[in-house]
């Protein structure tokens, strides 16, 4: 606790090499992404991560280089809230199911311009109005995503193709 995120990162190895820090997820995957050039800025404390809009959640950090694409990586989280929803509430059970399949639609060149206005509603419709946590966990991530990384959703739809390229 209170560790700058620089020195964390630092001390875990930093980022592959040759890469750049893209992304980090602060506090497990429901705590909502954010920029790495703001985590930069953040220690590891509750106060300095809700400043900057997420939160420490558990704590379990996730850090992404610039060869990862935010559709893709999206798509995975949303998948696993989907398989997580036990479905006895209608918000999780049907919209953390809505949100998979139009994130696996964008990441496979199927995307529509509204898809991510779609996204943000469900989202939104999802938090505060479910019996446990996991409907505000599946939803913070797409809309943190949609907030920090919508040029790439947008290119996604566009080109039907992913701006980042592939990794070697
Ligand atoms: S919010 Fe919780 S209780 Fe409701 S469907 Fe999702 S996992 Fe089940």
């Amino acid at each position: 606790m209170g560790t700058p995120f620089s020195k964390l990162l630092e001390l875990a190895g930093g980022v592959r090499k040759g890469r750049q820090l893209k992304a980090v997820i602060p506090g497990g995957s429901s705590t909502p992404i954010l920029p790495g050039s703001i985590m930069m800025d953040c220690t590891m404390d509750y106060d300095s991560i809700a400043k900057a809009g997420s939160m420490l959640g558990s704590g379990a950090l996730i850090v992404l280089d610039d060869s990862r694409c935010m559709v893709k990586s999206l798509q995975r989280l949303s998948y696993f809230y989907m398989h997580e929803s036990c479905g006895q509430c209608t918000p999780c059970r049907e919209g953390t199911g809505w949100m998979y399949r139009v994130v696996e639609r964008i990441e496979n060149g199927q995307g529509r311009p509204s898809d991510m206005d779609l996204l943000d509603n469900v989202a939104e419709d999802i938090m505060g109005r479910t019996i446990c946590a996991l409907g505000d966990a599946a939803a913070m991530p797409v809309r943190a995503m949609l907030k920090h990384f919508r040029p790439e959703f947008e290119y996604h739809i566009e080109h039907k193709t992913c701006m980042v390229p592939a990794y070697v």
